[in-house]
């Protein structure tokens, strides 16, 4: 028998046993992989990930029928190889932020024309490197963030006697209602241009002959929960596309970037056929439905498949508060200590009322990593029955958690299991010390 999915969790849920209940992912028991690869460790359901694709797909579907929107995966949000592959197998193109993500999309088997390179803060040898990629056919488009990137990269290019495809990202100025530190399209952002000098700066961009103008793009936040921004964010785009246009720069595509949120705690955020479809609409009404359409998501295609394994080493309670200390900490989840975020924390095997209220009592607790720093928790104010040894898994960590864990502590980053159906396979070994000081070098 199987209970129903944890709400916003696609593909997990508690199936019942003689002894209780257990949590699957698709159809693997969890517990059953926290102990045949130790903890913590990661694991993502491959039909959730095709799951959130294909809801942009449905979207997007008239304009991709036509060869006109490209599914770029920003991989910032989780770079593991496997998760490229599945990605590029499934037609995406990618969203990089530096030339170590490029190195990992051409790994993986990804497409280097469909390759759109972001990011404030490029080096003149990721330039290069772009340039060439694809045994020097380059990537699909640099989405240039200022004016004096737009300079250092027509000289680059030129020196390398190519043409750089250029994107310039454009600062709409609409409040995508998210965390500031997540938040990029506001006045005041280090991201982007100001609405007001885009023309001027599209103006300058088609006088260098490094350079052809192929784009425009904006992206105006991250863990974004309402539809409002994206409509506001594309009615000022499109003043823009026709101001440019009126200028004599045609564009052939227009890059709403990424940012649609997930449900990490009884968030509602648009679905992103609905919000798509709404979208596509308004374009055509406005007479670009010539277009083609570029999306960045990184955080819905991925956040909510994975979830990261726990142990728990020990209960210790105190006279304020009562600490239930895991083996994950904030260097394999850094999202709470970074952002305050909230993750839901579960356990793998729940215990019964009964069980509960026996020897286990149900407490309330602070739970924390073993990292020596305060700020390593992972969710304040949980209320479990548990005992050392139980496992717990921590929800919607399939985004921003692996992609930025750290050896912080000398602890080596966390092993990753994507599972398919019945089936778990490796994709990421454990790191082992060793790896972790491997460039080390003693006097
Ligand atoms: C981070 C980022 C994305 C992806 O954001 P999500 O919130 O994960 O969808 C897309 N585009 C750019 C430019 C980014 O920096």
């Amino acid at each position: 028998m199987t209970t129903p999915l944890l709400p916003g969790h696609p593909h997990l849920a508690y199936r019942a046993t003689p002894s209780g209940q257990d949590l699957y992912l698709e159809g693997v028991r969890l517990a059953d992989l926290a102990r045949a690869h130790g903890t913590p460790l990661f694991v993502y359901s491959r039909q959730a990930m095709l799951d959130a694709l294909a809801a942009y797909q449905r979207g997007l579907a008239s304009r991709l029928a036509q060869g006109k929107a490209l599914i770029c995966y920003a991989l910032k949000a989780n770079s593991s190889l496997a998760i490229l592959q599945l990605f590029a197998r499934a037609g995406c193109g990618f969203d990089i932020v530096s030339g170590g993500e490029l190195e990992r999309v051409l790994a993986a088997g990804g497409d280097p024309a469909r390759i759109i390179f972001s990011g404030v803060g490029k080096t003149r040898a990721e330039m290069r490197q772009a340039l060439n990629a694809g045994n020097g056919a380059g990537i699909g488009c640099f989405n240039v963030e200022s004016e004096a990137e737009l300079d250092v990269l027509n000289e680059v290019a030129t020196g390398q006697g190519k043409v750089a495809p250029v994107s310039i990202r454009v600062n709409p100025d609409v409040d995508a209602k998210t965390h500031p530190y997540i938040s990029t399209g506001l006045k005041g952002n280090k991201f982007g241009i100001a609405h007001e000098r885009a023309v001027a700066v599209y103006q300058h961009a088609a006088r260098l002959r490094g350079l052809k103008v192929v784009g425009i793009d904006c992206h105006i936040g991250s863990q974004i929960t309402e539809e409002r921004p994206y409509l506001d964010a594309l009615e000022r785009v499109l003043d823009l596309v026709e101001a440019i246009e009126a200028a004599g720069i045609p564009l052939r595509h227009i890059d709403l970037g990424g940012g649609l949120g997930i449900d990490y705690h009884g968030d509602t955020p648009p679905a992103a056929d609905a919000l798509w479809h709404k979208l596509l609409a308004r374009l055509d009404a406005r007479g670009h439905g010539a277009k083609a359409i570029y999306i960045e998501p990184g955080r819905s295609l991925v956040g909510n498949a994975g979830v990261c394994l726990t142990e728990v080493l020990y209960l210790k309670p105190g006279e304020q508060k009562n600490f239930c200390i895991v083996d994950a900490a904030m260097n394999d989840l850094p999202r709470p200590a970074m952002y305050e975020a909230y993750h839901q924390i579960v356990p793998l095997a729940p215990r019964t009322s009964a069980q509960a209220g026996g020897t286990v009592s149900q407490l309330n607790y602070e739970v924390v990593g073993p990292v020596c720093e305060s700020g390593d928790w992972l969710g304040h104010d949980r209320v479990l029955a548990v005992q050392a040894g139980d496992h717990l898994a921590v929800l919607s960590a399939g985004a921003y958690c692996m992609s930025m864990a750290s050896n912080y502590n000398t602890r080596g980053r966390a092993a990753e299991v994507l599972v398919q159906g019945e089936q778990a396979t490796v994709i990421r070994r454990r790191e082992s010390a060793a790896d972790s000081f491997r460039h080390d070098i003693l006097l």
